[in-house]
């Protein structure tokens, strides 16, 4: 993976690559961050690819959960094209894994903390509200690349506050 990322530094010199623990894009400074400590698992070449696939579809901001759901997935269709020219094969079943993970989050985070139903995000903010009990919640911005796995299992992060007709 080291000299994977070796190569794209060179090949998209307008991208920053930065060694770190953790795969994720950081648009405001360009930056595509790689979990060193796991260089040699194929799934972090295939990580790799798809921060870097964010980064040449210069994915910047997004409104709303869903948003970034579609950008994930087109990074990820983006990191497939791009591994053919490095005659890399990305897992399918890891994708759409990532992809579940993806979904799953997004799914805990539109649910009612007052009573449990699925609502739909307010558009162009960070927070939800209740059609059932009017609940408001807020959640934390979202970022891109989950840290798969590994969160799966964690809560969403989810502050309620019980304000009707807010
Ligand atoms: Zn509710
Ligand atoms: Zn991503």
């Amino acid at each position: 993976m080291r000299s994977l990322a070796k190569t794209l530094s060179s090949t998209y010199p307008h991208l920053n690559f930065v060694p770190g623990t953790s795969f994720y894009w950081s648009p405001e400074t360009k930056e595509v961050f790689y979990d060193d400590t796991k260089h040699t698992e194929p799934s972090s070449i295939w990580s790799l690819l798809h921060e870097t696939s964010h980064g040449l579809l210069q994915h910047t901001t997004y409104s709303a959960d869903l948003e970034l759901l579609h950008l994930e997935v087109a990074a990820w269709d983006h990191a497939l094209i791009l591994a053919k020219t490095f005659n890399i094969q990305i897992s399918d079943d890891y994708v759409q894994d990532c992809l579940d993970t993806y979904r799953d989050w997004l799914y805990r985070r539109s649910l009612c903390p007052g009573c449990g139903a699925q609502c739909l995000q307010n558009s162009g903010s960070n927070f939800y509200r209740c059609f059932n009990c009017h609940t408001r919640w807020h959640v934390s911005p979202s970022r891109f690349c989950r840290s798969y796995r590994a969160q799966a299992k964690r809560p969403a992060a989810v502050f309620a506050d019980k304000k009707p007709g807010f």
